[in-house]
C-alpha cells in the first residue's frame, strides 16, 4: 500500500486526493496537501449547489484534523471562491470541513463530545486547542445539528418557565422546559418580560394555542407575559414556592418575637459573674427562639429528636410563633388535598390567615389571593415545577463542571445540547467504524 493510500484511509474522508505530505520539524506537525475530486469542486458552502467561479485565483487554507499519535495533523488545500445566486461570494465547500471553520468535521465532533463529558480546561488540554475555542466549537456544532431551535416547539402542550442563576451578582438565564418530554426547549439570556417575549415571538399562533398549562414561580413578569401571549394556558404555581413564602412569613414572625423577648431578657437584673450557684436558674428565653429556625421550617415528618423537643418548647412558651407554624403547615396541607376539596380548604386557610392578627400572615394572605387560581390549577392538574428545578440544578452543575463560560451564547448552546435530545446525537467520531483487534487484550 502506498503512503498516499495509507494517509487517505487514515483520514477517512471521501472524495479527497492526497497530493503530498510533509513533516514540519519546527512545530512537530504533519501537513497533508489535499485536493477535492472533480465532482466535489465549486459548490456553494451554504446550500451545496454547484456555483461558478468568482475569480481564478485560489487561497491556500489549512484545517486542523485529529492528531496522529503525538503529532498534530493539518490538511492543506488551495480553494477557489464561488459566487452563488442565492448566497453571494464565499470560499467553496470542502468535503472534510464545514464552512467558516479551521477544523475538520471529526475534530469538531470530538471536541463537542468531550465538552459534554469533561470540563472545558481538560478538553482544551486533550485536544491541544485554546480554551475559548472549545466554546465556539460547541456553538458551531449546535447550530449545525439544530439551526432552528423552534423545531422543539411542535406538539408542546405543558411547559415550565423558570429563571436560574449562572454567576454571582444576579446573572440569570430564563429556561423553558417541556413537561412531557422533560427537555429544555429554549434558553434566553437574562430575565424579564422582554426576554420571555422573544420566546413567544418564535412560536407560531397555532403553537401558542396548543399550550394548556404553564408552571412557574410567582414572578409577575411571567404571569403578565403568559396572560398576554398564551390564550388557552392555565397557570400553575409550584407548591415549593408557595410554602417557602409561608416559611418566610413565619421567620419574620419569629424574629420580631425574638426582639421582644430579648428586650425582656435584658430588663432582668444582671447576675454576678461566674458559675451559677446551686438552685439558681438562669432563664434566657430568647436563646430558645434563636435555635428554632430549622425546627420550624422543616416538614414535621423529617424532624430530628432534638428539633422535635425544640418545637415542643416553642408550642408551650410562644403560642404567637406556634400559630405561625400551624398556618405554614395548613398551607402545605392544601397542596396535599384532593382536587375536589382543594377550593374549600384554601378558602378556609385564607379566612384563618386573614383573622390571625399577625401582620406577616395577613400580608401573605393577600399574596396567596393573587395566586388563587394558579394554586387551585396546580392541585387539579398535579403539575409541579420540581422537574424544572431539577433541570436548573443540572444546568448549575454543567456550568460549574465547565469552569464557567466567557461567552453567554456558548453557554446557552451547551445547555441546549446537554438538556435536550441533542446530547444523543453528538457521538464520538468513528464510533461506528469497526476495527478488528486480534491478539490484544
Ligand atoms: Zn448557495
Amino acid at each position: 500500500m502506498s503512503l498516499k493510500k495509507i494517509l487517505k484511509s487514515t483520514l477517512n474522508v471521501n472524495c479527497i486526493k492526497i497530493k503530498n505530505a510533509t513533516f514540519n520539524e519546527n512545530d512537530q506537525a504533519l501537513y497533508i496537501d489535499v485536493d477535492m475530486t472533480k465532482g466535489k469542486k465549486h459548490h456553494c458552502p451554504i446550500c451545496g449547489k454547484k456555483a461558478p467561479h468568482y475569480d481564478s485565483t485560489t487561497t491556500r487554507k489549512k484545517w486542523r484534523a485529529l492528531d496522529f499519535g503525538s503529532c498534530a495533523v493539518y490538511l492543506v488545500a488551495d480553494i477557489h471562491r464561488v459566487e452563488c445566486d442565492d448566497h453571494g461570494v464565499h470560499t467553496e465547500m470542502v468535503p472534510w470541513a464545514f464552512h467558516h471553520t479551521n477544523f475538520t468535521k471529526e475534530f469538531e465532533q470530538q471536541v463537542a463530545y468531550l465538552a459534554i463529558h469533561l470540563n472545558k480546561t481538560e478538553v482544551s488540554k486533550i485536544m491541544r486547542i485554546n480554551w475559548k475555542t472549545v466554546g465556539s466549537i460547541i456553538t458551531r456544532v449546535k447550530n449545525r445539528i439544530e439551526p432552528d431551535s423552534s423545531v422543539g416547539f411542535e406538539n408542546m402542550t405543558r411547559i415550565g418557565i423558570d429563571e436560574t442563576s449562572y454567576r454571582k451578582g444576579h446573572k440569570y438565564v430564563t429556561v423553558v422546559t417541556d413537561h412531557d418530554t422533560n427537555q429544555v426547549v429554549w434558553v434566553g439570556d437574562k430575565t424579564g418580560t422582554t426576554v420571555l417575549n422573544k420566546f413567544m415571538e418564535q412560536m407560531t399562533d397555532n403553537q401558542k394555542d396548543q399550550i394548556t398549562l404553564v408552571s412557574a414561580d410567582g414572578a409577575r413578569w411571567i404571569k403578565s407575559c403568559v396572560d398576554a401571549n398564551l390564550p388557552n394556558a392555565e397557570r400553575c404555581i409550584d407548591a415549593f414556592h408557595v410554602v417557602s413564602w409561608a416559611i418566610e412569613a413565619m421567620d419574620k414572625l419569629r424574629k420580631s418575637t425574638w426582639r421582644i423577648v430579648h428586650d425582656d431578657d435584658k430588663a432582668q437584673p444582671k447576675r454576678r459573674r461566674g458559675r451559677p450557684k446551686k438552685g439558681e436558674e438562669v432563664i434566657r428565653l430568647a436563646t430558645k427562639i434563636k435555635g428554632s429556625k430549622y425546627a420550624l421550617g422543616k416538614n414535621p415528618e423529617n424532624l430530628t429528636i432534638s428539633q422535635r423537643s425544640c418545637l415542643d418548647d416553642i408550642r408551650k412558651l410562644y403560642p404567637r410563633i406556634f400559630r405561625g407554624y400551624q398556618l405554614k403547615e395548613g398551607l402545605r396541607h392544601v397542596f396535599h388535598c384532593s382536587p375536589e376539596v382543594v377550593k374549600q380548604e384554601l378558602d378556609r386557610w385564607l379566612s384563618w390567615a386573614c383573622r390571625c392578627r399577625r401582620p406577616e400572615f395577613v400580608e401573605l394572605n393577600k399574596k396567596i389571593r393573587r395566586h388563587y387560581d394558579a394554586i387551585i390549577a396546580t392541585v387539579k392538574h398535579n403539575l409541579s415545577n420540581a422537574r424544572i428545578e431539577a433541570m436548573n440544578n443540572k444546568i448549575k452543575v454543567l456550568i460549574r463542571n465547565s469552569y464557567g463560560f466567557r461567552n453567554i451564547q456558548n453557554m446557552i448552546d451547551m445547555i441546549m445540547i446537554i438538556c435536550s435530545s441533542l446530547v444523543n446525537v453528538i457521538t464520538m467520531p468513528y464510533a461506528t467504524r469497526k476495527i478488528h483487534v486480534s491478539g490484544l487484550n
